[in-house]
């Protein structure tokens, strides 16, 4: 019975798989011949991070405010800012900026804390390495692989102010406090004697 079931099983198996190749065999191959053919990356794909600079002056965007620092969670990114701030930019610089690559975890959140456009995740891939010290990128290296990945100012809408709430036409008005009588004096009083000279 054990004999009959395993043969029953390697037919099913061998069938289904005949069945598959014929459902593709139509098909346009989808497999590239890599390294000599690449897949194009997508638009929001998480690779190796990079540094953003301003392609006008060549500088870095970043100026050193740290968030990124403080949000990564796994405190992949180290840097240092500079003590005074640049005199063509007028803006603080990192004078280092680290990011450790063996504990990145691609999580693209010092991206969006970034307000500078400063740092980025790309499609950029293909880093490995046989001495895992080398993936601690510093901040010329990263600057150099942002060099081609395009500039682009994020449009962050500005935060909308709350309007004021519509006052309620059926809803009774507030009733006005009632304005303090002037107080009257022991003299003026009505009804009451003054005291004899
Ligand atoms: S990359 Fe952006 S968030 Fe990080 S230090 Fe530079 S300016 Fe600040
Ligand atoms: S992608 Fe995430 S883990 Fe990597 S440096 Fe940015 S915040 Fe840190």
């Amino acid at each position: 019975m054990r004999a009959a079931r395993q043969v029953w099983s390697g037919v099913y198996n061998l069938v289904l798989g005949l069945v598959t190749v014929f459902k593709h065999l139509g098909h346009k191959a989808i497999t590239l011949q890599y390294p000599d053919e690449r897949m194009p990356m997508f638009e929001r794909s998480r690779g190796v991070v990079v540094l953003l600079s301003d392609p006008e002056t060549g500088k870095l965007n970043c100026t050193a405010c740290m968030v990124c620092a403080r949000i990564c969670p796994v405190y992949a990114i180290d840097l240092e800012r500079s003590e005074e701030p640049d005199p063509e930019t007028k803006k603080r610089y990192p004078v280092k900026f680290e990011i450790d690559n063996t504990t990145c975890a691609f999580c693209g959140l010092c991206e969006e804390a970034c307000n500078f456009d400063a740092i980025k995740l790309t499609g950029k891939y293909e880093f490995s390495v046989y001495d895992q010290k080398t993936l601690l990128y510093d901040r010329d290296f990263l600057q150099e692989l942002g060099r081609d990945v395009p500039y682009e100012k994020k449009k962050k809408p500005l935060p909308k102010a709350k309007a004021a709430p519509k006052a309620d036409p059926t809803s009774p008005k507030p009733e006005e406090p009632a304005s303090p009588k002037p107080e009257e004096s022991p003299e003026e009083s009505p009804g009451e004697d003054k005291p004899e000279a």
